[in-house]
């Protein structure tokens, strides 16, 4: 048995109400199985009070999209650490595409979400990718591989461990078009390798790696043959209960 659980988070992105969430979340729990993988579910923030009392006692882990650093301060329209954690929050994403292309998300923001993260006991789930001219200009190791030192600086080996990563080539995202699962597993291998260089086997050992980009039903099971990945971060395809659920069996048969 393999040190890595699979993990399936939904990025919910912007959708669903406060109600649609609870609903949707009323509809998987029964089927979520307990063991053999990790099922998060990353919520808008108005949904995120109702849902984490709605997922007590079920296997669903609730997440956040974004946070701010600080715990607290003169900054309209942000959601601290401080205040996801007193609803229950876990997970948080840090440093989704779609912030670091829209909202200005940058590698020193994502390093001080990630701090502040681990200093309020949030797992991050932290998004790293390229853009399709970095890949056609052979960027793509480059720049990953940027993109998670700058995410990892002055974070220790034990938190490293409980991180995740989430490889989400950005031509991949919401376009229906994938990465093929051969090419996802060398681009983790390659982040894989960043870790193992900054902290040692043990650590890359744990770290989990997802895919993210376009992942539905029918070509999760060739992500999840990959020895390297360890799940995958879902956007379009964590909208219905039924394609969710899919996921989250399929990844549980394939412990690393
Ligand atoms: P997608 O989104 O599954 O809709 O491609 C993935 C993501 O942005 O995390």
């Amino acid at each position: 048995m393999g040190l890595r659980k699979p993990i399936i988070a939904g990025n919910w992105k912007m959708h669903k109400t406060n109600r649609e969430a609870v609903q949707f979340l009323r509809e998987i729990e029964g089927h979520v199985p307990a063991d053999g993988v990790d099922t998060v579910l990353c919520a808008p923030f108005t949904a995120l009070s109702d849902l984490t009392r709605a997922a007590e006692g079920t296997p669903v882990q609730i997440g956040a999209q974004n946070m701010h650093w600080e715990e607290n301060g003169a900054f309209t329209g942000e959601v601290s650490p401080v205040m996801l954690r007193d609803l229950g929050v876990t997970y948080v994403i840090i440093g989704h595409s779609e912030r670091r292309q829209y909202f200005n998300e940058t590698d020193e923001t994502v390093n001080q979400k990630v701090k502040a993260a681990f200093a309020h006991d949030l797992f991050p789930i932290v998004c790293v990718g390229e853009n399709l001219e970095e890949r056609e200009a052979g960027r793509t190791e480059a720049v990953i591989s940027g993109q998670t030192e700058a995410a990892l600086k002055d974070i220790r080996a034990e938190q490293c461990a409980r991180m995740v990563i989430a490889y989400e080539p950005i031509w991949a995202i919401g376009t229906g078009k994938s990465s093929s699962a051969d090419d996802a597993g060398r681009q983790i291998a390659t982040i894989r390798q960043v870790v193992r260089d900054l902290y040692g086997s043990e650590t890359a050992d744990r770290i989990r790696i997802q895919y993210g980009g376009s992942v539905k039903p029918e070509n999760i099971d060739a992500f999840m043959a990959e020895p390297e990945i360890d799940g995958a971060l879902v956007g379009g395809a964590s909208l219905k209960p039924d394609s969710f659920l899919a996921l989250i069996e399929a990844a549980a048969k394939e412990r690393k």
